[in-house]
């Protein structure tokens, strides 16, 4: 094959246009038949340095040159030909190109022919995926929990790489070790993953007894998961490189843990507040009382329920809700009021009632007051 055009103009190949005008110039003086009249080996330099320069002073050309070597400008009528395919032009020759990456399946992947042997990429082993189930108290307060998990784990024996001893790791002679295998067929060269070694360009003679060659183990892995107080259903954890060992000394992939707590049977929660509904006699509400309520940390909590407290009133009890999760002011506690309406009254209460109903005034039932003046208006 006739010699690289970088080579016949004698030029690096990050030549810029300037350099490459340059050397053409003098190579082109210097094998110009006009001084070198009926000598052949002369003629034949000219006409190469004459294709050199056509090429390589068009930048797209060059391109398609230095991405696909002669055989990819060929087109353009440049001599020395024999199994170019007559593209008219250089366009028309690349989307032919990529016509056939485009369509052409698998045959093609490997055109370009830089890729080395395959399977032999680094890879992060997989993600897993865990679902953790909490109590509420837990979320409030934190817990390290212990989960088992089945991963891809890299084989000590062998250290992955599947072979008994590295000597027994040998090149593949089917494909000398590129892990491809090339053919020329025409215009195009196709490459195929080799089927003696499936791309990794080596073969075990002799496979590691600990993981028969695979490299990886599957193993049962007990992991502890800190779970941090002020945690909520639906959140989800990381853990990095807790997921399967990585491929080719990739590095090992991550473990979500995806939290779910059991709802409580006082307590609800509302972002970081905690919300708690307390139901009160229809005398503490109208009297006033404290009570003692239960919080997440401390065993009680002394509330002042006021005097006319009515149904539906919420009470703050700031910083005693969920710690943040992310170790910001905690939330509030929200006491929510429920009047619960007195029943299975004896006789003698019913009789107090009736007297106390005998001296209610409309100053008593202020909304109810206002309510029946507001339904006045109307007639
Ligand atoms: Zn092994
Ligand atoms: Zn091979």
């Amino acid at each position: 094959m006739s010699r690289n055009y970088y080579d016949i103009l004698g030029i690096a190949k990050n030549a810029t246009q300037e350099e490459i005008k340059k050397a053409y110039r003098k190579q082109a003086l210097k094998y110009h038949p006009d001084k070198n009249s009926g000598d052949q080996k002369a003629s034949d330099t000219f006409k190469q340095v004459s294709e050199s320069y056509e090429v390589l002073s068009d930048e797209s050309k060059r391109k398609i040159y230095d991405q696909y070597g002669e055989e990819g400008v060929r087109s353009q009528g440049a001599p020395g030909g024999g199994g170019g395919q007559g593209f008219s032009s250089m366009e028309e020759a690349l989307r032919t190109f990529m016509g056939a990456f485009g369509g052409g399946g698998g045959s093609f992947d490997n055109f370009f022919g830089n890729e080395g042997p395959q399977g032999h990429y680094a890879q992060q082993g997989a993600n897993k995926k865990i679902q953790v189930t909490i109590s509420f108290e837990e979320a409030a307060k934190g817990v390290q929990k212990e989960a088992a998990i089945m991963n891809d784990v890299t084989c000590s024996d062998c250290g992955g790489s599947g072979a008994a001893s590295p000597s027994d790791i040998k090149h593949c002679t089917t494909c000398k070790g590129s892990g491809q295998l090339h053919q020329t067929r025409g215009f195009f060269s196709m490459t195929t993953t080799c089927p003696h070694c499936h791309g990794s360009g080596t073969v075990i003679t002799k496979a590691c007894t600990g993981c028969h060659g695979a490299g990886k183990l599957k193993k049962k892995q007990t992991v502890k998961i800190q779970i941090p107080a002020g945690i909520d259903s639906g959140m989800r954890l990381k853990m990095n490189g807790y997921g399967d060992s990585g491929e080719n000394g990739g590095p090992p992939g991550d473990l979500y843990v995806y939290i779910t707590v059991t709802p409580h049977e006082v307590f609800k929660r509302d972002g970081d507040d905690l919300i708690v509904e307390l139901p009160i006699s229809f005398s503490d509400a109208a009297l006033g009382a404290k009570k003692d309520i239960p919080t997440l940390d401390t065993a009680s909590y002394k509330l002042t329920i006021p005097e006319g407290s009515q149904s539906g009133k919420v009470l703050r009890v700031r910083s005693q809700g969920f710690p943040n999760v992310h170790g910001n002011a905690r939330g509030d506690l929200l006491i929510y009021l429920k009047v619960e309406t007195p029943v299975n009254l004896s006789s003698e209460q019913k009789k107090l009632l009736k007297e106390f109903s005998e001296t209610e005034t409309s100053q008593n039932s202020p909304q109810t007051k206002s309510f029946l003046d507001k339904l006045k208006s109307f007639f």
